[in-house]
């Protein structure tokens, strides 16, 4: 016998006996366009007239379920064909993002038959006298069949055929080829849905420098796109990096952070991970990264894979640090601010709760020093602030802390430091100031700070009330002579 070849579509095309057969053929009419995702919704439109005009049902729909909650359920008319003008529903506007209440028992079995993947047939004259008859009678149907669309497990809508003039009755071979009607609309879906992603990701890469990654945990390695590491190269392309190279690519203050929360990630299966770490591009160079990703557990294998994107931020890290810096720290001396060390007082009261350690607070005004601005003008004002703030960080501790709070207002934190220490310190560096002249133009300008201070030792007491014993030791040094370190 010889090979009898054709057009597979023209084949469905001839004699045909049973309903079966024709909703098969369909079926393989519209599933071309469905599966290949070209025009995804002329392809389940096109399937849905192909079914209502085979079935001759009057009305093929999909409804899509939108929000499913104990008290109601929120569906939206998404596609439907009609053979005739009349039996026209969609657009409507009852049944645009319609809430129905869950109430009617009979409407709450259908809605749950319906999550649980089942099919409804059913003929409106031989249903009991209650809501359904009473539903499908005010809308002139006669006989229905749903189907359910299930995507990943879950209802996403419903297939319906309304029959408004005949007491249709489907066989089951009829019901299963629907039902694979309705995974062929499922798969239009999904795919329709990655699309729309893939494009919310072409988008994004176009916008910032941002490359895919994937982390396969059975085979121990990782896959990325070169963007971000290597966004030299003109063409994209794949690397693969198995665990320990990725690893030292990472910045080694990060490695163990990332590690850690990494593994939590796979452990507790949270959502989404978002993590700032930094990495060493091809170039050497470190940048910003800032990774998103979910993890995908395959039950089956109980391997694990992490997927996601990651991007670079050095700007945004860079200009957030520049703000923080610019938030905390005097731009003349580049000691910090009063902000700044009102806050470390606070976070250095907790310590001394528990330990029981003193700390001493200082605070310096120079003297006089509104007369050194009035003779030789504001800018050698501030060098000689410059070369005071010099001064005093020759003379504290790497452990002190040393801030410029006001105009020519200074303070140090010294933790650990008891009053002796702190008096010896702080005469210290009162002596140096006064035999550190400040020279300008050959002229040597003489100055002197006065500094009051006070040592706390009972963790009770607060910072501003430390502040107001060092301000009234501080106002005594001025009034008896300045030039002088006095205790409050
Ligand atoms: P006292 O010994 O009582 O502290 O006298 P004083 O002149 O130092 O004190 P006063 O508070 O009267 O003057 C402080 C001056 O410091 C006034 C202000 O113009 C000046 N000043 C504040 N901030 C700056 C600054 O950033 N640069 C300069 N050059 N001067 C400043
Ligand atoms: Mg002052
Ligand atoms: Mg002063």
């Amino acid at each position: 016998m010889a090979i009898n070849t054709g057009d597979l579509n023209k084949l469905v095309d001839e004699k045909v006996t049973s309903l079966g057969n024709d909703i098969l053929a369909a079926i393989l009419h519209s599933a071309e366009d469905i599966i290949t995702g070209q025009g995804w919704l002329e392809g389940i439109n096109k399937l849905l007239a192909e079914l209502g005009n085979i079935t001759s049902v009057s009305r093929v729909w999909i409804f899509q379920t939108l929000d499913i909650q104990d008290s109601h359920i929120v569906q939206d008319y998404a596609f439907e064909w009609y053979s005739h003008e009349k039996y026209k529903q969609i657009g409507l506007p009852h049944f645009n993002h319609f809430k129905s209440p869950l109430i009617e028992p009979e409407y709450i079995a259908l809605i749950e038959s319906r999550k649980r993947g089942e099919y409804q047939s059913v003929v409106t004259n031989k249903l009991p006298d209650a809501w359904l008859k009473k539903h499908l009678r005010s809308q002139g149907v006669k006989a229905m069949l749903t189907i359910p669309i299930i995507i990943e497990n879950q209802w996403w809508g419903t297939l319906g055929l309304d029959d408004c003039e005949r007491e249709c009755i489907w066989t089951a071979n009829d019901i299963t080829l629907l039902r694979t009607a309705s995974y062929f609309i499922s798969s239009a879906i999904v795919r329709d849905n990655h699309r729309a992603k893939q494009n919310q990701l072409n988008i994004l890469k176009e916008n910032i420098s941002c490359s895919s990654w994937e982390m396969d945990s059975r085979r121990g390695h990782l896959w990325c796109t070169s963007e971000v590491l290597n966004p030299d190269e003109k063409l994209v392309t794949r690397q693969l990096f198995t665990f320990k190279q990725w690893l030292k690519r990472i910045h080694p203050e990060h490695r163990k952070p990332f590690l850690d929360i990494a593994k939590h990630f796979l452990k507790f299966s949270t959502p989404t991970l978002r993590y700032d770490l930094k990495i060493m591009r091809s170039d050497g160079q470190y940048r910003w990264i800032e990774i998103s990703c979910n993890a995908v557990k395959n039950e089956e294998t109980s391997n694990n894979t992490i997927a996601g994107i990651y991007w670079d931020i050095t700007k945004r890290k860079t200009d957030e640090e520049r703000l923080l810096l610019e938030a905390t720290t005097d731009s003349l001396t580049g000691l910090i601010n009063r902000r700044k060390f009102e806050s470390i007082i606070k976070t250095q009261f907790a310590p001394l709760t528990r330990h029981k350690r003193p700390f001493s607070l200082a605070i310096l005004d120079i003297d006089f020093f509104k007369k050194i601005n009035d003779r030789y003008g504001h800018s050698v004002g501030d060098h000689v602030l410059t070369q005071f703030s010099q001064t005093c960080k020759k003379n504290v501790r790497p452990t002190d802390f040393l801030a410029r709070i006001g105009g020519e207002e200074f303070a140090i934190l010294m933790p650990n430091t008891n009053q002796n220490d702190a008096q010896n310190q702080l005469e210290t560096l009162c002596r140096e100031v006064y035999q550190t002249p400040f020279i300008y133009q050959q002229e040597t300008i003489t100055y002197s700070v006065s500094i009051g201070f006070t040592v706390i030792e009972d963790a009770l007491i607060q910072a501003n009330a430390a502040f107001e014993a060092a301000d009234y030791a501080l106002y005594q040094a001025k009034h008896t002579g300045r030039n002088k370190v006095i205790l409050g």
